[in-house]
């Protein structure tokens, strides 16, 4: 336990958030199976214990385990609200919060970017987690746009399944069409660049191109 509450790399800011200082936007971004949410609760968790007023929300379209909590592949959870849209949050985030968590941010319309800016220039602490890449391995919007405009990015690693490497890929093993499907290890393993397979598994389309 104690070595959760300690601070790893450039996670965090070691600046305080409060009412003359200037919010930022932490982004945790990694594959399937990488600890993303794990790192986020525990940045929450810090926060908490802090002092500093907390508020955390995660998509509607992920209620896999909770629909108040996100909760981790290790079973860590935090309390969170379900949020439909980006601009929910904005609505619901209380004057006097000092932290904002996101998780699952890919699964937000693009707003979320726009959300994030203005709780920073709020002040606020923003620290948003999510796939950086969908199963074929292409960008995963909102995710870029948020690592460009984020003061901090923490990339996180999955271990490959194949061959033990450090894994930066979800491989879909089942043979589901869409970009979209909420699922766990039954549906994703993590690969490495190499053991990645981008299209094998199932035949890849994007309807949004010509
Ligand atoms: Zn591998």
């Amino acid at each position: 336990m104690v070595e959760r509450l300690m601070a790893e790399g450039n996670d965090e800011h070691l600046a305080k958030v409060g009412h003359d200082a200037p919010g930022w936007i932490e982004v945790i971004a990694g594959s399937m199976f990488s600890g993303k949410s794990e790192e986020l609760i525990r940045r929450l968790r810090r926060a908490r214990i802090a002092r500093l007023r907390v508020q955390v929300f995660k998509p509607e379209i992920d209620l896999r385990y909770s629909r108040d909590h996100i909760v981790s592949h290790s079973e860590m959870r935090h309390e969170s609200s379900a949020v439909r849209t980006a601009g929910e949050i904005l609505e619901l985030v209380q004057p006097a919060t000092e932290v904002v968590g996101i998780d699952e941010g890919q699964f937000f319309d693009n707003d979320l970017v726009e959300v994030a800016n203005t709780l920073a220039a709020r002040g606020v602490r923003v620290i948003i987690a999510g796939l950086d890449q969908d199963y074929t391995g292409r960008p995963f919007e909102p995710m870029p746009q948020l690592l460009a405009v984020a003061e901090y990015i923490t990339k996180t690693h999955a271990i490959c399944v194949r061959c033990g490497q450090p894994a930066n890929y979800s491989q879909r093993i089942v043979e589901v069409e869409g970009r979209v499907v909420v699922g766990a290890s039954e549906t994703y393993e993590a690969r490495c660049r190499r053991c990645f397979i981008p299209h094998a598994d199932t035949p890849t389309r994007y309807p949004e191109e010509p």
